[in-house]
């Protein structure tokens, strides 16, 4: 008789009301030779079921590293998770062992990873590699797996899949491959899916396209998508939510709508002044001054002062707490008011 084991995540709706995933408090440092880096300082945000929440910042902003500790595959040592709680249905990640982690990531968790190329293997088939989840996790015959590997290719846009199955990663364009990290990422129906920075390397027509395909794949699933990018252009049709990060630290939350009609945070409103407008042809594009923080050397009170045109003098001493500054938004800047009205001194 087959055994069946219960899911150390038990699947449906959490108790009391708790969001799919809930990322509390959490911080996360990194031991190195130089000091302590602290890349991630008490970030916290949720997701429920079919809904998309971008997740916005320069490199360094501590984006990644906070996908990375969801998905359990930061290196420790040197990461280091010090603080904080990750509930996956009302479960804490944190507080699972290693093996009962590894039954979720991949399967109900999954991630996407920016750059495809370096993400497969360039000796074996595409079909041999998405059929492989079937194998090891679903105990699936070669059979059975590569033809659930045609369906995914064609779920996922994949001309031709039936002849394409036996093709090398190589044979397929930058868009194309991207498509076939997706289709690996959610053969296992995951509950929530990452994608870190998955249009970075694509030219813009198709970095549209494979928006428009996760979107697609989110509606027909209910699965959870967290998009993390630093372009808030693309983010703009496919994000119902977005969390902005500076320096480890998450500046500004907001519908997706609310955000791009009014900022609240004078770095939010530097990312979205200098995304490309087809109505300022010809006009210089703007660019936020200065350079991402030193995670080895953070600047005293709030750490966006040595590039923000708001900033007073007590920004350089306070560091503001993230203020609720309205339904479901909240602003690290204590001048968030000034930031909504445009003006400042
Ligand atoms: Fe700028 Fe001050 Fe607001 Fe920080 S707290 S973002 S320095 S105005």
């Amino acid at each position: 008789m087959k055994k069946t084991s219960t899911p150390v995540v038990p699947a449906g709706r959490a108790p009391g009301g708790e969001p799919l995933l809930a990322v509390d408090d959490l911080h996360v440092e990194f031991m190195t030779r130089q000091g302590v880096v602290r890349a991630v300082n008490g970030v916290s945000y949720s997701l429920n079921p079919g809904e998309t929440l971008a997740v916005l910042g320069e490199s360094g902003s501590g984006k990644s590293v906070t996908a990375q500790a969801i998905m359990g595959i930061l290196d420790t040592p040197p990461a280091r998770v010090s603080r904080g709680e990750i509930r996956f249905r009302g479960t804490d990640l944190l507080g699972l062992p290693e093996q009962a982690r590894s039954q979720i990531r991949g399967r109900r968790i999954a991630m996407i990873f920016q750059d495809a190329l370096s993400a497969l293997n360039p000796v074996f088939t595409v079909g041999f590699q998405i059929g492989e989840m079937f194998r090891v996790h679903r105990g699936a015959s070669r059979r059975d797996a590569q033809r659930k590997a045609i369906e995914l290719m064609d779920r996922v846009r994949i001309p031709g899949a039936g002849q394409r199955v036996h093709d090398y990663p190589h044979q397929f364009s930058g868009g194309m491959r991207q498509r076939i990290m997706i289709a690996m990422a959610i053969a296992l129906d995951p509950e929530v899916l990452i994608a870190d920075e998955p249009t970075t390397a694509l030219d813009v027509t198709v970095q549209a396209q494979i928006m428009e395909l996760l979107a697609e794949l989110r509606r027909e699933s209910d699965m959870g998508l967290i998009l993390i990018t630093h372009d808030l252009g693309v983010v703009a049709d496919v994000a119902d939510r977005i969390a902005v990060m500076y320096g480890g630290r998450i500046v500004e939350k907001a519908p997706v709508h609310d955000i791009y009609r009014e900022p609240a945070h004078p770095y939010a409103k530097g990312l979205l002044d200098s995304v490309p407008r087809v109505d300022q042809k010809g006009q210089r594009l703007f660019a936020i001054k200065g350079m991402p923080p030193n995670l080895l050397d953070m600047p005293s009170g709030c750490s966006f002062h040595p590039r923000c045109p708001y900033r007073q003098n007590d920004c350089v001493t306070d560091a503001p707490p993230l203020y609720e500054i309205g339904p479901m938004r909240a602003s690290a800047c204590h001048y968030w008011r000034e930031v909504l009205d445009g003006s400042h001194e």
